[in-house]
């Protein structure tokens, strides 16, 4: 356990070399969009894991050249931690398996990334929250926060 109050922008700078590199392999970009924000109490392992296997799941969502943006920001009630790609969508049919533990519509997937997101998510109260339409899809999470 490494929970600790602490930053998310500099917990997403430590790891930013490993998920661009993730990208590049595959000709996909990631743009780092990071506002000032408060600490929080998060641990930074989690944190590693939701970011690698969203980024993970945005890069594998798009054909080439495609872009990956990771935001956070702060908004009245939540800290927003947010990953988007630029890839097809999700269907409302897979929409309603998300987070189910083995469910992947990929040849070669686990299925666990997600179930993994939403099991940080929890431990931490934070939300999952997924926009999706035929442009891409935005996964956010939101940790819940009170100045
Ligand atoms: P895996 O990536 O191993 O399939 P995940 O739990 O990470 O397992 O994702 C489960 C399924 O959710 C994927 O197989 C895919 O169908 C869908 N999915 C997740 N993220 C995205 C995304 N960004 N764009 C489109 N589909 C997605
Ligand atoms: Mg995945």
């Amino acid at each position: 356990n490494d929970s600790a109050m602490q930053n998310l922008n500099k917990i997403i700078e430590d790891i930013g070399p490993l998920i661009e590199a993730m990208g590049s392999e595959i000709g996909h970009s990631i743009e780092f969009v990071l506002q000032p924000i408060p600490d929080l109490l998060v641990d930074k392992i989690d944190i590693h894991k939701v970011l690698i296997n969203l980024v993970k799941n945005g890069f594998e969502a798009m054909d080439d050249k495609g872009k990956v943006v990771v935001s956070t920001f702060k908004e009245e009630h939540y800290i927003v931690l947010q990953v988007t790609d630029e890839g097809k969508g999700i269907s409302k049919d897979v929409l309603e398996k998300l987070g189910t533990p083995f469910f992947t519509t990929k040849e070669k997937g686990t299925g666990l990334g997600l179930s993994v997101c939403y099991q940080i998510a929890a431990r931490h109260n934070a939300l999952i929250d997924i926009q999706t339409n035929t442009a891409g899809s935005t996964f956010s999470l939101k940790f819940p926060y009170k100045e």
